[in-house]
């Protein structure tokens, strides 16, 4: 190579500066495989399927070796086989040369492919399918819980890899009488979820009367991350046996599904009046919740708090609709092998899906950062109040 140089500059040319691309998923999180990088203007790439599972959409790399102001262009080869495939048309890519400012990048899905061109500002960029929330953040969000918002360790799981799963309380009142839970990211992907919990937290650290008033009625049992081999090996969909969490809670045992198992156990051990599993959708670019219409033991008492969930989460200004969603289950032909409609069923309690989008928030979009991690947060400040408010009506 120097000796290139030289006879460049023996030629009277300006010397060529030394940079070679390198693209990089080895670490937390990470998922892309390069299958051409010769041509900077259309670096080929794939994203990796779940590890024993076919699933895949979720991807997160580190390009370096850029030189800024040059036109470079990525082409996800494989996006159109993902396992959303319909979900890639109106996604941008997201993006951050520090990993704390997230951006979109103008995407399209042409030829089976997710496209998207950059002239980068730095030498280095990430990109993401969704802002990552990483394992380091998580550990500095249990430290902060149990140093700033006033939880305990209640209880700690283990994932098939053997990585914590934590289960906090917030507990103020030793005669609470109802037991609220909150879990996160049980697809591992969707790091909307854990975004959401650290909003949660954060307002927990926050003291003020509504937040007061809640918890002299009500524990919080919170599960951050449901998921972590599966957050850390950068799967869409599944944990380390390829198992897909969600669909796991009428057969969970402690060696294919441990993270479930867990849950369940503590949950029996505790009860729930109320349950929320957060998630994140590919394809609906929109904030919206699923409750349990199609479960066999969905009564009147529970269609009103769901209705009267839904209406105080819309007055509450949040970012939220009830017009797009899923289509509801027909009356008893619900899918119990989801986490909402498991323990709604089982508990005979308020219990929600609610899902954020990986595109943006259509009803207001913001086209700079789609929906982000900030906006995830303050969705979550205003479910716990619209659970502030109707703890006293859930038996
Ligand atoms: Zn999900």
């Amino acid at each position: 190579r120097r000796a290139e140089t030289a006879i460049l500059a023996t030629f009277g040319q300006q010397p060529v500066p030394e940079v070679a691309m390198q693209i990089s998923s080895d670490f937390d999180s990470g998922n892309i495989e390069v299958l051409d990088a010769g041509n900077p203007q259309r670096v080929l790439l794939a994203i990796r399927p779940d590890l024993n599972s076919h699933h895949f959409q979720w991807f997160h790399f580190k390009v370096e070796g850029l030189l800024p102001g040059q036109r470079y262009g990525f082409s996800l080869s494989n996006a159109g086989e993902s396992a959303y495939n319909q979900a890639w048309s109106g996604y941008h890519t997201v993006a951050s040369y520090d990993q704390r400012d997230w951006f979109r990048v103008p995407s399209r899905f042409e030829d089976g492919a997710l496209q998207f061109e950059l002239e980068p500002r730095e030498a280095q960029v990430w990109f993401a399918y969704f802002e990552p929330y990483s394992r380091a953040r998580h550990d500095g969000l249990i430290a902060q819980a149990l140093e700033r918002a006033g939880a305990e360790l209640f209880a700690c799981g283990q994932s098939v890899e053997g990585r914590a799963i934590q289960l906090l309380r917030v507990s103020r009142n030793q005669q609470a009488p109802r037991k609220l839970w909150i879990i996160a990211q049980q697809h591992p992907g969707e790091h909307m979820a854990e975004w959401f919990m650290e909003g949660l937290i954060e307002r927990l650290q926050r003291d003020d009367a509504e937040l007061d008033a809640l918890l002299q009625q009500a524990d919080l049992y919170l599960v951050p991350n449901m998921n972590p081999d599966g957050a850390f090996r950068g799967h869409l969909r599944t944990n380390a046996t390829g198992k897909d969490l969600n669909r796991a809670w009428q057969s969970a045992d402690a060696r294919e599904t441990p993270e479930v198992y867990f849950v369940q156990q503590q949950m029996r051990r505790v009860g729930v009046d109320l349950f929320l599993d957060i998630h994140g959708d590919e394809e609906i670019p929109q904030v919206f919740t699923v409750g349990c219409a199609g479960n066999p033991g969905y009564s009147p008492r529970l269609a009103a708090l769901e209705a009267e969930f839904r209406r105080r989460l819309l007055a509450s200004g949040a970012e939220y609709q009830t017009v797009r969603g899923y289509p509801l289950d027909a009356p008893g032909q619900a899918n119990l092998t989801l986490a909402c409609n498991a323990v709604g069923q089982e508990f005979d309690c308020l219990s929600f899906t609610l899902e954020m989008p990986f595109k943006d928030h259509d009803d207001r979009p913001v086209p700079q950062t789609g929906w982000n991690g900030a906006r995830s947060k303050q969705l979550a400040e205003k479910v716990l109040g619209v659970v502030a408010g109707m703890v006293d009506q859930l038996r």
